[in-house]
């Protein structure tokens, strides 16, 4: 599957990109929210990996351009960010994102939830709170 990664720090994205390959996916990274929202109407991702903590646009403005795509509509966002603050969760899926992953990202267990998410499409005109 192809996913495009949105990720400032360079050995996140090092990590990340390696578990996901090392899985047979195709990774294109990008290392702002602007450059990823740019990319993701060109590249057709089946999946965006999307880093909450980037400058300049975070990750809660960068995944509500990306669900104002109506192209992206069925593609999932899983959310990677170190808060661990209650009400952050909520926040990520107000922001459209359909998921959310901890950092630091556990090589155990990174592809394989990621792998959860893209068998689990989204629907188009799924509501989102
Ligand atoms: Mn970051």
């Amino acid at each position: 599957m192809r996913i495009l990664l949105i990720e400032d720090n360079s050995q996140n994205r090092y990590l990340a990109t390696f578990l996901l390959e090392s899985r047979g996916h195709e990774v294109l990274q990008a290392e702002s929210g602007p450059e990823g929202i740019l990319m993701s109407g060109k590249c057709q991702p089946d999946l965006i990996l999307l880093d909450i903590q980037l400058p300049v646009m975070d990750g809660y403005a960068v995944a509500q351009a990306l669900r104002s795509d109506p192209a992206l509509d069925t593609v999932p966002i899983v959310a990677v960010t170190s808060y661990a603050m209650v009400g952050d969760r909520e926040r990520v899926l107000a922001s459209g994102c359909d998921g959310y992953i901890e950092k630091p990202i556990n090589p155990e267990t990174f592809a394989t939830d990621i792998e959860r998410h893209l068998l689990s499409r989204r629907k188009t005109g799924e509501a989102r709170t």
